[in-house]
């Protein structure tokens, strides 16, 4: 028996007019667990017009109790938190630690922009008249915002958006990840029925039908989008010629750089953590591992010895470290770049295999004698692989991370001041992680460089991204100018 889901419209629930559906599995086991209505551009017009209609008195609901409903969300979501991490994990996939964490740190995003939204914005500047004319710079919400959401965390990469888009006046229209729909009704359903109808909705559907209506609906004035590069750059050649405001936080091929006076062994601890998280699927995952060539064969060592106890098994499985891939394509993928990497001369030290067992499970592979131009190198694998090279000089070492079109985070291992000043200074990434891989901080923004896609989340610049800017002019006489029509004659 499969849990069926309807989308949520108007605070309503409705199914697709087209009677469509998409399957919904555990990744673990490959069964299906749940369907949602494959939705397509009837349902993002009735979403998009009640979020429109619902703008009117939502942009004007005064922030201070914009920010209750946003707590309101928060002490609901403890409420059912078993519930929603339970279908988080299966769902999803990952470890339950992990899950716990995610549904933890979308929590505190809601709770954070509850609190940021309430401080006033915009600001009043000098007037060139100043005894008759007032200037101001209005901070105002856009209006509909569409937010298109990938699966690997699909509750806090959606507290992104939502959260800050709320807090800031403006309505939402959802297009959950194919893959993790069933979790994202959940948890709007469950956790956010108390808002106003229209103020959020979800639209379930493809990307291709659903994502695609949505940015190309003109009442949609943000597309705020996490994704891949590539659908980044098919969004953004819809959007741009519209005007839309673009928030996109796209893929990357973060390094992962061990200086020369690094421990090792607490290198290999920090690399294993940075590198498998999520069984890889992590925007921000170490896949390209640079190491001094005098000290590389005894990181590789060390990691693939941790590496090769780590256990796999379904994320809900007491004592699982690493989950399954959440679907078989993104397993394909991972199987092909390790292949190639072979093919080329890589070395396997552990892994490199699909384990014989139901799910979408691949063995967590430390590779060397890795080459840059490897498309394990080059390419998101978006998996549990740990590509290892080596270098020569710090320089060079600089010059190799930027070599990739993409430059979302990097982390070094050191305590070299002058090295780690260089190296911060040097790397075109949006976050360098010194020491302490992948943690974010709330008040810290989070987003890339280059193809990664420029936007922010996180941090006041997460909730300015959600505001429009408007300078008003204001004279308080009435009396012509002197410098208007008619212009004197000499
Ligand atoms: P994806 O690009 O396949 O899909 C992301 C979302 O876009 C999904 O909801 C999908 O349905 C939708 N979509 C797909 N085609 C569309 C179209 N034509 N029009 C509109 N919407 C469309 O990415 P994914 O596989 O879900 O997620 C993994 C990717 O996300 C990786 O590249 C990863 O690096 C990236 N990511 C980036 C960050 C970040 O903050 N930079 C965070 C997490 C994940």
């Amino acid at each position: 028996m499969t849990d069926d889901r309807a989308m949520w419209i108007a605070g309503q629930h409705v199914v697709s007019s087209t009677g469509d559906w998409i399957d919904s599995e555990d990744p673990a086991t490959e069964q299906v667990i749940g369907r949602v209505p494959a939705g397509g551009a009837d349902e993002v017009d009735a979403a998009v017009a009640a979020a429109a209609a619902a703008f009117d008195d939502w942009r004007y609901t005064p922030a201070n109790d914009r920010a209750e409903l946003l707590h309101e969300a928060v002490a609901r979501s403890h409420q059912h938190l078993d519930v929603l991490i339970e279908l988080l994990t299966r769902e999803q996939g990952k470890a339950r630690p992990e899950q716990e964490e995610e549904a933890e740190w979308a929590l505190t995003s809601l709770r954070y922009y509850a609190e940021l939204g309430r401080n006033g914005s915009g600001r009043v500047i000098p007037s060139g008249e100043p005894r008759t004319q007032l200037n101001l710079v209005l901070k105002e919400p856009y209006g509909v915002v569409g937010a298109i959401v990938p699966w690997n965390y699909p509750l806090l990469l959606l507290s992104w958006k939502l959260a800050p888009a709320l807090a800031a006046g403006n309505t939402v229209v959802i297009k959950p990840s194919e893959v993790t729909s069933l979790i994202t009704l959940e948890w709007i359903e469950r956790c956010f029925d108390h808002f106003p109808p229209g103020v959020v909705n979800v639209v379930t559907g493809t990307g291709p039908e659903a994502g695609e209506a949505l940015v190309r609906h003109p009442e949609v004035r943000v597309v705020a989008m996490t994704g891949s590069v590539a659908t980044g750059q098919h969004i953004a050649s819809i959007a741009a010629p519209m005007m839309k405001h673009l928030h996109l936080e796209l893929g990357g091929k973060d390094a992962f750089v061990v200086a020369p006076d690094a421990d090792l062994a607490a290198a290999a601890d920090a690399l294993t953590y940075a590198a498998l998280i999520n069984a890889g699927q992590v925007c921000t995952s170490a896949e390209r591992v640079f190491v001094p060539a005098d000290r590389r064969d005894e990181l590789a060592e060390r990691v693939a010895a941790q590496v090769a106890v780590l256990r796999l098994g379904p994320g809900y499985a007491p004592g699982t470290d690493l989950g399954p891939l959440a679907a078989d394509r993104f397993r394909d993928k991972v199987e092909r770049h390790v292949a190639s990497a072979v093919a080329d001369g890589a070395r396997v030290l552990t892994g490199g295999a699909t384990p014989d067992r139901p799910g979408y499970f691949y063995e967590p592979t430390v590779l060397v004698d890795v080459d840059d131009d490897m498309r394990i190198m080059t390419e998101e694998t978006f998996g549990p692989t740990i590509p290892i090279a080596a270098y020569r000089d710090l320089d060079e070492v600089i010059d190799r991370v930027n070599a990739s079109p993409m430059g979302l985070g990097a982390t070094l291992r050191s305590s070299d001041p002058a090295l780690i000043k260089r190296f911060y200074e040097g790397v075109k990434v949006g976050t360098v992680w010194i020491n302490d891989p992948l943690t974010d901080n709330y008040a810290g923004p989070f987003g890339g460089m280059k193809l990664t896609g420029g936007g922010r989340e996180l941090g006041p610049e997460g909730l300015e991204t959600f505001l429009e800017t408007k300078h008003v002019h204001w004279d308080f006489d009435q009396t012509p100018k002197d410098w208007w029509f008619p212009y004197p004659e000499d």
